[in-house]
């Protein structure tokens, strides 16, 4: 269990009043609040032994690149990868997935290969991906999503051949909370086709216990700022014989081994794909946060997703017209998509923020689906560990207030 009273006091930013308010945070979904820990280990570093890593011969660099080494074994246990060569840091799942496609395309994809997406990817998952088969001339097939939100698993096993070299699709869905059955859909993956299976880890990383073993997918990419770490560092994890196997994308200093005028020879993994000066404050704030939902315990975490997803529901589903954009599965995120008939979903966000209630407006990058929905807009609450009842409780009391003056 969660003790979110005693937790809060850990997130400087509850101290804020919004409109004289209580802030009531609802859309970590985009980017989660961060602890004091998060925040000492980075102001730590910055006052106490900043250097750049993996070139000094001095205590400080001997220091920081240690912390900064150590958080990629963290980040090895978190999902239980068979080891910490095969954590890559990046600037986050968007980076990653650029990284992905480049790099996959380039070594493994030839002209008229298949790329399997599904209907509700975010953009992060569909663009970079629309990058290269433009120039490399693929072709890119979406799983159908049923008016339940769950993957057609029928459908995606028929866009399945030999053809499609990969397939990619979300650990957890930003819109609907759907978490596909990623163990099932991986024997469905080998069964029929040699394609390399990653799984967008952006809403499902923070929020449950993931083993990439277990599930037996080839990579999986994530963004430290959505589990409660800083902006500008991500992870993508891979298999071992397959980065090897993969070209860097970006070249500079740090992922050489040896240069000369006309050539060089990669470091090995992960170096060879982290080019730069990398974001090492941000990814020591990213092994703070790892730390504390250790602490808090990811069996836990992922309970009280639950309880408040299922609490969400009966509450929202008592608002008179209000259209609810969720799974109905045994598992799902806490993530609520809402949207009203004649009522913009903007407007109805602008009046939750008078209450002090922070939703998202938009089509959350999931613009295709949206479209299929053939709703351009909805407004979503998304929870986490800083979240209870009552949040939900004032964004319903918040939103029956905002219907009375704008419908
Ligand atoms: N995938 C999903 C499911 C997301 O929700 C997001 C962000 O909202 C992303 C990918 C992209 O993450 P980032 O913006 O951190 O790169």
């Amino acid at each position: 269990m969660i003790n979110v009273d005693k937790l809060k006091k850990d997130f400087p930013i509850f101290e804020r009043k919004i409109n004289n308010l209580p802030l009531t945070y609802l859309d970590s979904g985009a980017t989660s609040q961060k602890p004091q820990q998060v925040l000492d280990a980075m102001n730590m570093i910055y006052t106490n032994s900043n250097a750049n890593v993996h070139r000094g011969t001095y205590v400080l660099s001997a220091e920081t690149t240690e912390a900064y080494e150590n958080v990629r074994n963290k980040c090895k246990e978190f999902i239980n990868a068979p080891s910490s060569d095969e954590i890559i840091f990046t600037r986050g799942t968007t980076d990653g997935y650029n990284l992905l496609a480049k790099a996959l395309t380039s070594k493994r994809l030839d002209p008229g290969d298949e790329i399997l997406l599904s209907e509700i990817e975010h953009h992060a998952n569909i663009i970079p991906w629309q990058l290269v088969a433009k120039e490399h001339d693929l072709k890119i097939k979406y799983v159908d999503v049923d008016d339940t939100y769950e993957l057609n698993l029928e459908d995606l096993s028929k866009k399945l051949s030999k053809k499609t070299k990969i397939v990619s699709l979300t650990g957890e869905s930003n819109i609907s909370g759907t978490i596909p059955n990623i163990k099932k859909i991986n024997s469905l993956v080998r069964e029929s086709s040699d394609a390399i299976f990653i799984i967008d880890g952006a809403q499902l990383v923070p929020h449950r216990a993931v083993d990439v073993q277990d599930m037996g997918i080839d990579f999986i990419t994530f963004s430290g700022h959505k589990m409660l770490g800083p902006t500008g560092i991500g992870v993508v994890w891979g298999k071992r014989e397959l980065l090897d196997e993969l070209e860097p994308v970006s070249g500079g200093g740090d992922m050489i081994e040896e240069v000369y005028f006309d050539s060089a020879k990669w470091a090995p993994v992960p170096h060879k794909f982290e080019a730069g000066t990398p974001p090492y404050v941000e990814a020591i704030g990213l092994g703070a946060a790892i730390d504390y939902l250790n602490n808090l315990g990811m069996d836990n975490v992922e309970n009280h997703s639950d309880q408040l997803r299922n609490y969400g529901i009966k509450l929202l589903e008592q608002i008179k017209d209000l259209n609810i954009i969720h799974s109905r599965a045994d598992q799902a995120g806490s993530t609520f998509s809402l949207y009203m008939e004649g009522v913009h979903a903007t407007d109805l966000s602008v009046m939750l923020d008078t209450y002090g209630v922070a939703v998202r407006a938009g089509h959350h990058c999931v613009q295709p689906f949206h479209r299929k929905l053939g709703v351009d807009a909805t407004f979503r609450a998304t929870c986490y560990v800083y979240n209870q009842e009552s949040d939900l409780d004032n964004l319903k009391d918040s939103i029956e207030k905002s219907l009375e003056i704008l419908v």
